[in-house]
């Protein structure tokens, strides 16, 4: 296997975008080497430039549950396409997939918007507004696109406020400005209207509310967090996370959004909510739903949405907002996503799921395995860790044993996402042959990655 080809291409990319890639994980940084240039793709498998095949366990990050190039999906889009690209006016194909996401969920009303951190972004505006309050509580860890508000999981406020339960959500309490940005560029006034809280210290976010519950415009989680690799959302005394977060929420006047981006129909024909069953009061949803195009929502009550402009004063809008092409893909996946699916994929996590733990038991590597329905992630946490409930113990891992089993699994074919940080995704198209793959590859990858360990 060579990768010369995309080394000439990274270097030709990076003198027109900046690091060479149009999204910062793309770059290898965290495990080193040079990013693979994807030349096409098909079912479960990628074709890099220099012609490898790999086995695709990204799956663009979420969205391709039906695998690569799948026929009905481009009939849909070819023929979309063959209508005209974008019109900037209403058409029935967006009404669709509306409709569709509205039955799957317990959303009455959507809008169709172009990007995750859009939707986040227009979620909290919308809360704001319907509040009429301007804080907003968020867990570290949890990513919600690159919105500045939302922008303060990580860097020193939030590593802090995260190792420290209950207290660092009394000093968050005192000091909203706790959560410092985690980028240049994100002003502090803005992050200071954020409060980051450790995922699942319900001690924590009673604390916050405590103190600030009347100035706290909503509470935006995602519904089960993959993002700081897949952390379970905990249950105590019969209660969900999610079902103490909305009864907190609702108990302090402040509404709960439920960030279904990646898990919206991906770890159920419902998402999460089909998991849980807990009704927020404002969601988001992505990936999936653009079936591989450029294409997200968010949605509530008819009344809460009725905010929005041109019903309401809450401006919102966007030129190819509701893309023809991209809903036509979308409402095609959703169609072709019904109960079978999530049981087939659940079949084929459960299979990676174990030879992966027997694979790093064989070689001696203590790690620890989570899942959403069949989206998963292995930490690479010391064996003192048997569980990682929240994004400080997630940050126990040892990345450099991560890179060494990356970089042997990508040598034997797969391509799995260049971060330790990250779920492992799989779709319909993952058949027994692409399953096998890798499966064989993790033992000697385990190995690689166990003589590589720091500890
Ligand atoms: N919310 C969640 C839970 C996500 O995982 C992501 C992206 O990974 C986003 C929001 C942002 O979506 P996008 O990358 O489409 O802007």
């Amino acid at each position: 296997m060579t990768d010369q080809t995309s080394r000439e291409l990274f270097e030709r990319a990076q003198q027109v975008i900046p690091g060479g890639v149009n999204s910062p994980v793309r770059a290898f940084r965290a495990v080193g080497g040079t990013p693979r240039f994807i030349a096409s793709a098909e079912g479960p498998y990628l074709v890099d430039a220099d012609g490898d095949r790999l086995v695709d366990l990204v799956c663009s990050w979420g969205p391709m549950i039906l695998g690569h190039a799948h026929p009905e999906v481009l009939g849909a889009v070819t023929a979309a396409a063959g209508r005209g690209t974008s019109y900037g006016a209403p058409t029935r194909a967006e009404i669709e997939l509306a409709e569709l996401i509205v039955e799957r969920t317990p959303v009455e009303q959507v809008r169709l918007v172009s990007s995750g951190t859009e939707a986040t972004m227009s979620v909290l505006r919308l809360a704001r507004a319907a509040t009429g309050r301007d804080l907003v509580v968020k867990f570290a860890g949890c990513y919600h696109g690159h919105v500045d508000a939302l922008l303060a999981s990580a860097g020193s406020g939030v590593a802090t406020l995260s190792g420290l339960g209950a207290e660092g959500a009394r000093r968050a309490a005192d000091d909203a400005a706790l959560a410092t940005p985690s980028s240049p560029g994100v002003p502090g006034a803005t992050t200071a209207q954020t409060i980051v809280l450790p995922y699942n210290d319900r001690e924590a976010v009673r604390q916050a509310f405590a103190e600030l519950g009347d100035q706290i415009a909503c509470l935006v989680t995602e519904a089960a967090p993959g993002n700081m690799g897949v952390v379970e959302p905990g249950v105590e005394d019969g209660e969900h996370f999610n079902a103490f977060l909305a009864r907190v929420c609702r108990e302090h006047g402040a509404l709960f959004v439920s960030d279904e981006v990646m898990t919206g129909f991906r770890v159920s024909r419902s998402g999460q909510y089909g998991v849980d069953g807990v009704q927020p009061d404002l969601m988001t949803f992505g990936k999936v739903m653009g079936g591989g195009f450029p294409a997200a929502a968010f949605g509530g009550r008819a009344e809460l949405m009725q905010l929005l402009s041109p019903v309401g004063s809450v401006y919102q809008a966007g030129t190819l907002s509701g893309n023809p092409v991209a809903s036509a893909a979308g409402a095609t996946t959703l169609r072709l996503l019904d109960e079978d699916v999530y049981t087939r994929l659940g079949r084929s996590a459960d299979t990676l799921r174990s030879a992966v733990a027997d694979a790093f038991a064989a070689a001696g590597l203590p790690h620890v395995t989570q899942s959403a329905g069949s989206m998963f992630s292995v930490f690479f946490t010391p064996a003192d860790v048997t569980a990682v409930p929240d994004y400080a113990t997630a940050q126990r891992q040892d990345t450099v044993a991560h890179a060494a089993f990356f970089h042997a699994m990508l040598d034997a074919g797969v391509y799995l996402p260049p971060s330790a940080y990250e779920a492992w995704f799989l779709s319909t198209a993952h058949d027994e042959q692409a399953l096998s793959t890798v499966v064989e590859a993790l033992p000697a990858a385990a190995r690689a990655a166990a003589a590589a360990a720091t500890a």
